[in-house]
């Protein structure tokens, strides 16, 4: 074998040691060794920087930090050079701690000898050697807290399995720190290990339990997420990653701000093996760091677009809120005895600046998922008070004011205190303003909306049970709840003459609610015949395009003039 010169930095305080170690490595016919010596832990990075090595010898005492974070920056700092650990404690001891730490080898000091620490040096540079050849992108095996290769690809391969299996979509994200050499450079090694760690810790929060997360480098972590089946689920995995990644990180008093670029490869689409599922998020992560601050990309073009329309959504509507983008309107619920408008349901409604007036199904669902529905939902109650309370002053006392609420609105566990402050602030008669709830609302943890709706009830607020009929549950076992009123579906309505199941539910619901002691609204009545059947039912109320449809505020009160002038006229 022809010789080859090998470039070695020693990171030892003693210079004893490090003549020591040249003169071991001395004399070995198959590699020629340049020995570096660096004595102070602060010149580690410069070296590393401006001089090439093949390969490191470390004294674990070299620096007062810990092992683990040491190894890390030098993995980071030294491109994944190898490096040779030479402790003084037992070798099988700490072998294992500083191997799984990210050391290519352990000698133990009192037994290095001419023989043991050229097989070492050798050795980890034939490997080194292969690994460059064979293009690995992972090339340093393990870090300390980290996964190594090995165990990485063997997860995903699970994972994949998994997927197959259950015909699911698996999401691989490769997540690379931007800049993050100057990062360490600036603030040392150990504090920017700490600052991954930190946003380690935070992206782990953010994800799911099933979800798992490996850091596979030192700037770079790898998320697998499982049953990503539609653009949404991916949209969620990817805005939760981005969030957690947006707030600076408080590292040794300093507030770091730092961004990321994230590539994202799924199964089937981008491939069914660990290495082209690692390529593609990498190559798309790649692509991600041409975008300033913290970005993403899908490998898969349809799913970057679909995926990026749900997220820019999402922050178009949280904008919305702040630019008073948001209106209610308003839609009459007409009392089918005395004829009167008894109240009106609140109906939000979003003037977007470019797509004009766009409709709740287009975006309460993502204001669902994304937690915004918390904050829109106040808005609509505070907004709802101000009218109702200027409803009395405009002439039309009584009047019932119907705002929705969303299931993830009991997720806020201050729902009924900021309600209660809400209309405390408005100074309103809460016997007018009404709540309506779907029974999924109640299902996710019924305990607990069961004491939110006794807390609100205790105000005065009453309950509405909306689209009743469609989810599963029966009036009987709500009847332990403050429900005073129940909206049979629209669906139900709209199918009367074509099927008589629709005649025979709605008959059903109104005798069992008003046996129950409760209301019955019925929703979306558009003509003659529906409004003909539903008063032979003895249905309480209607809502639909037959009498109005949601309107503006302003509209609002042009109609209730209208019918308060109507119900003046002599028959
Ligand atoms: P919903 O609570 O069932 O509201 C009734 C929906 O039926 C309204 O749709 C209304 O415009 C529509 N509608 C009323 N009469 C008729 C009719 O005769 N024919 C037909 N075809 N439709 C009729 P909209 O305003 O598009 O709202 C859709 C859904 O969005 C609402 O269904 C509600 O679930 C949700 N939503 C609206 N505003 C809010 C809100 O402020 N908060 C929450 N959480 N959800 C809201
Ligand atoms: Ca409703
Ligand atoms: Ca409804």
């Amino acid at each position: 074998m022809q010789s080859d010169n090998l470039r070695i930095l020693v990171l030892t305080g003693e210079q004893t040691d490090f003549l020591r170690y040249g003169a071991l490595l001395r004399g070995h016919g198959d590699f020629v060794p340049e020995l570096t010596w660096c004595p102070d832990p602060d010149d580690v990075g410069d070296l590393l920087i401006h001089a090439h090595f093949d390969a490191l010898l470390w004294e674990p005492t070299f620096h007062a930090g810990s092992e683990g974070g040491f190894l890390q920056y030098l993995a980071v700092a030294g491109n994944e050079k190898p490096v040779i650990a030479i402790g003084s404690g037992l070798e099988d001891e700490q072998t294992e701690r500083l191997v799984a730490g990210g050391a290519a080898d352990y000698l133990c000091k009192g037994h290095l000898d001419r023989w043991s620490l050229a097989r070492a040096v050798r050795c980890v540079w034939f490997r080194q050697q292969l690994e460059d050849s064979a293009g690995g992108q992972l090339g340093r095996e393990v870090a300390s807290g980290f996964i190594n290769r090995n165990l990485f690809f063997d997860r995903l391969q699970q994972a994949i399995l998994r997927a197959e299996r259950g015909d699911h979509r698996l999401a691989l994200v490769h997540i690379n720190l931007d800049d993050f050499r100057t990062v360490n450079e600036s603030l040392g090694y150990r504090q920017g290990d700490e600052l991954v760690l930190r946003l380690a810790e935070r992206l782990r929060q953010a994800l799911r339990r099933v979800d798992s997360l490996m850091r596979i480098g030192g700037d770079e972590l790898a998320v697998i997420a499982e049953n990503v089946d539609d653009s949404i689920d991916l949209s969620q995995v990817v805005r939760k990653l981005v969030s957690a990644l947006s707030d600076p990180v408080m590292v040794a008093g300093n507030r770091v701000g730092i961004t990321a670029s994230l590539g994202v490869a799924t199964f089937p689409e981008a491939g069914d093996t660990p290495e082209t599922l690692l390529r593609r998020a990498n190559r798309a992560m790649f692509e991600a760091k041409r975008d300033s601050g913290t970005s993403y990309r899908f490998y898969n073009r349809q799913l970057h677009i679909s995926a990026g329309h749900q997220l820019k959504l999402e922050e178009d509507l949280r904008n919305a809120l702040r630019s008073g983008e948001l209106e209610l309107y308003y839609q009459p619920r007409i009392d089918l005895i005395t004829g009167e408008v008894r109240g009106v349901e609140c109906l939000i409604r979003w003037n977007h600046p470019t797509r004009g007036l766009v409709m709740p199904d287009e975006f309460i669902p993502a204001a669902e998922r994304s937690g915004l529905i918390v904050p829109i939902g106040y808005w609509v109650i505070e907004q709802a008070c101000a009218r109702l309370r200027a409803s009395a002053d405009l002439g039309f006392p009584g009047l019932v004011f119907a705002v929705n609420l969303s299931f993830r609105q009991f997720h806020d566990r201050k729902m009924t205190e900021t309600i209660f402050r809400i209309i405390f602030n408005a100074n309103v008669d809460t016997s007018l303003l009404e709540l309506e709830l779907t029974e999924s609302a109640m299902m996710h943890d019924p305990d607990y909306a069961q004491r939110c709706l006794r807390e609100l009830s205790q105000l005065g607020i009453s309950f509405a049970l909306d689209d009743f009929g469609t989810g599963y549950s029966s009036l009987t076992n709500l009847q332990h709840l403050p429900i005073s009123l129940v909206k049979i579906d629209k669906s139900f309505v709209q199918a009367l003459g074509e099927t008589g199941d629709s005649e025979h539910i709605i008959r059903a619901i109104i005798s069992l609610a008003h046996s129950l002691q409760m209301s019955v609204v019925a929703e979306g009545v558009e003509t003659e015949g529906q409004l003909a059947f539903l008063r032979d039912q003895h249905c309480d109320e209607v809502q639909g395009y037959y009498y109005a449809r949601p309107m503006p505020w302003p509209a609002l009160l042009d109609f209730l003039q209208d019918r308060n002038r109507l119900a003046c006229l002599p028959e």
